[in-house]
């Protein structure tokens, strides 16, 4: 999936798990569950405009990836403070993408970082080890949309509806006499 998406999911993440009494628990649980749904949006990715590689030719890609630039930035500066630690480890197997093309940009070669390893480690978990294989399965179900730009919009959606669920859990968290989720920070 794109960055505005991993970025929000990270930071329901962190806002669901902020109820919990002990702080380090509830960052703990944070940090797995956060990482873990990248692997899950990224398959579900099938569902939406994700071509495999950037189509620099294409005018519709070029704006839809600048859209999403924006958005990114826009959502880092709004929940970095509050959720940085669900946001960190949801968006964290990108950095496979910043060290891979960062080589060719840069025409260098960093020896041990070839292959996306993160991307290559929730690959295993989510088509190898249940129950995440058997969300796989149902997933690979959906139709693969990749490369088509209508399906750009079944994110869009999916977005709305996560800023939606932020919006009605910082109302949640304002409306607690004792605040039962906040982001700990
Ligand atoms: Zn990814």
């Amino acid at each position: 999936m794109q960055e505005p998406t991993h970025i929000l999911t990270g930071a329901i993440i962190q806002k669901a798990f902020g109820g919990i009494k002990s702080r380090g628990i509830g960052l703990g649980l944070t940090a797995v569950v956060a990482f873990l749904s990248h692997g899950f949006l990224d398959e579900l990715a099938r569902t939406t405009y994700h071509p495999a590689d950037p189509d620099f030719h294409s005018p519709f890609w070029i704006r839809y990836h600048f859209a999403v630039a924006v958005t990114s930035i826009i959502f880092i500066f709004w929940l970095w403070k509050q959720c940085k630690w669900g946001i960190f480890f949801a968006a964290l197997p990108d950095v496979d993408w910043i060290f891979i093309h960062g080589q060719e940009i840069f025409d260098i070669k960093v020896p041990f970082y070839q292959h996306p390893h993160l991307h290559d480690l929730l690959h295993l978990i989510y088509h190898h080890i249940p129950p995440f294989s058997w969300l796989t399965a149902l997933l690979d179900r959906l139709p693969n949309n990749r490369h088509s730009p209508w399906a750009c919009l079944w994110e869009v959606l999916l977005v709305a509806v996560m800023l939606l669920a932020l919006r009605l859990m910082n109302m949640a968290q304002k409306s607690a006499v004792k605040p039962f989720i906040n982001c700990g920070s």
